[in-house]
Parts: C-alpha cells; sequence; structure tokens
C-alpha cells in the first residue's frame, strides 16, 4: 500500500509545485504526529493521510532526499552536514531545520491540511513552530503522541525496511512486502536506512528522550496532546488513532 499524497513542494523545496492539488477535503486535519524513533509513526502517516488526504511531512524525508540527490545535485555545506548527523543518529540543528520548515510554509497553508512526522523534535524548534502557525493565521487540532516501551521499539527498528523511491515503509515479519526485498509499490530494492544500525540507534534513542520526550508536556499544556498506544498490528494502532481523535 502507498497511497501518499504528491509532497513535491515538501520534497523539493519551495520553487516546486505539486501536481495533484488537493480536493475540498471534508474534515481538514492539521497534525503533528510524536513518538520515538521506530515506534511507527510513518507507517500510521500514511494511513492517516490515505484517510484524511493530507499530506504526510516528514523533515527526516527531505533529509533522505538530499542524501540520495547527492550524485547529481552537490549540497550546501549545511545540508552536507545534516546529512552526516542524520547517519550518525544525531539531531540536525533547530537553524537548520526551521530554515527548511519556513521555506515550505505553503504545505502548512494546504486546504487539505497536513501531518507533521519528525518535526517539531525540540522545544525551541516547537515554539517556533507555534510561532509560524499564528503567523499563518493557523492552528494545530492535535498532536497525536504514540507510546511504546523501547524493547518492543528496538526489535521494530532491526526488521524495518523502507523505499529508497516512494519512501513506503515495511517490516520483515510484521509488513512484509508481497515479493521478498521489493517494494510492492514501485518495484525498487528495499534498504535498511543507515540511521536504523544498531550504534544509530541507540544514539537516537538518547536523542529522543533528551529532546522531544519534554515535547508532552509542552503541547499537554496547550490542550492538544492525544496519547495512542503503539502496540499491536497497523490497522489497530490505526484504528486506535482515529478513535482517539473524535
Ligand atoms: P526521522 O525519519 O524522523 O527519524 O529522521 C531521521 C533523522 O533526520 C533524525 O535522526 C535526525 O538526524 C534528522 N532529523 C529529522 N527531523 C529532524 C528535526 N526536526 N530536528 C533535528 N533533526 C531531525
Amino acid at each position: 500500500m502507498n497511497l501518499q499524497r504528491d509532497r513535491a513542494a515538501w520534497l523539493q523545496g519551495p520553487d516546486a509545485v505539486c501536481q495533484e492539488q488537493p480536493a475540498h477535503p471534508v474534515h481538514r486535519r492539521r497534525l503533528v504526529l510524536l513518538g520515538a524513533p521506530g515506534v511507527g509513526k510513518g507507517t500510521q502517516a500514511a494511513l492517516l493521510s490515505a484517510a484524511f488526504g493530507a499530506c504526510h511531512l516528514s523533515t527526516g524525508d527531505v533529509f533522505r532526499a538530499a542524501h540520495h540527490a547527492r550524485e547529481g545535485t552537490p549540497l550546501s555545506p549545511a545540508m552536507r552536514d545534516a546529512v552526516d548527523r542524520m547517519h550518525r543518529g544525531e539531531l540536525v540543528p533547530d537553524g537548520l531545520v526551521l530554515d527548511l520548515v519556513r521555506e515550505r510554509a505553503a504545505c502548512l497553508r494546504c486546504r487539505a491540511g497536513f501531518l507533521l512526522d519528525g518535526f517539531p523534535r525540540t522545544v525551541a524548534q516547537a515554539e517556533a513552530l507555534d510561532a509560524l502557525l499564528t503567523e499563518l493565521g493557523t492552528a494545530l487540532d492535535a498532536v497525536i503522541s504514540y507510546e511504546l516501551p523501547e524493547a518492543e521499539i528496538v526489535a521494530r527498528i532491526g526488521g524495518r525496511r523502507t523505499c529508497p523511491v516512494c519512501k513506503a515503509v515495511y517490516h520483515l515479519t510484521a509488513r512484509p512486502p508481497r515479493r521478498a526485498g521489493c517494494c510492492d509499490a514501485c518495484g525498487t530494492e528495499l534498504i535498511q536506512r543507515p540511521d536504523d544500525a544498531p550504534a544509530a540507534v541507540h544514539v537516537r534513542q538518547s536523542a529522543y528522550e533528551t529532546n522531544t520526550a519534554p515535547l508532552r508536556d509542552h503541547y499537554a499544556a496547550r490542550g492538544v496532546l492525544v496519547s495512542v498506544a503503539a502496540h499491536g498490528a497497523p490497522e489497530e494502532i490505526f484504528q486506535r488513532t482515529l478513535a482517539a481523535l473524535g
């Protein structure tokens, strides 16, 4: 399954035009997805995107797209540094991430809404997002925090495989592709993300606990936090998410 909307403006930058323009959605949602790396946010984002018609906007996907474009297009020094940090499992500096999101403000104004995944990741980023949305005359409807014990997260990450072209996410046992090693949607050979390697996973989990977990309090204080247990099959978690959103 790969029902992601066109994300040209998000993945390629402010000058790119989305070919698939959103229709007038019945239930526009502006959501942030929170959760430790490996909790299954990307899978839920794809399901939510298909259900609500809002784009799945992942800052990690922007850095991965920059990495894969490396051969043809030379990266700026800041973007090269970002990609190197990503491969080590470290966070990219707030300044660069915020520049990147501000350049893509059109996605935050999109009439189909949005699903932000992997951003914000620090309190400074959350405060900057609050300010940007206020400036754009809009606001978040909800922040979904996916919760799962760390041991289960580590098992999920070990089996995760990703399509480098269309970004579809699989798992060796929980969500295998129809043909082993190949993307169901576009046939590309699946990869294990470099930052899913064990050493990088450890760094990412600590970065989440230190920098991102405090965002739960930030959004709880604003009355938009919705916690969802992330155990079970993707479809069960999805149904739980819909129920929690009401
Ligand atoms: P993700 O796909 O969300 O797990 O992101 C992959 C990697 O990209 C992270 O481990 C970071 O190195 C970098 N990254 C993505 N989004 C952010 C962000 N909002 N702030 C800092 N670093 C980020």
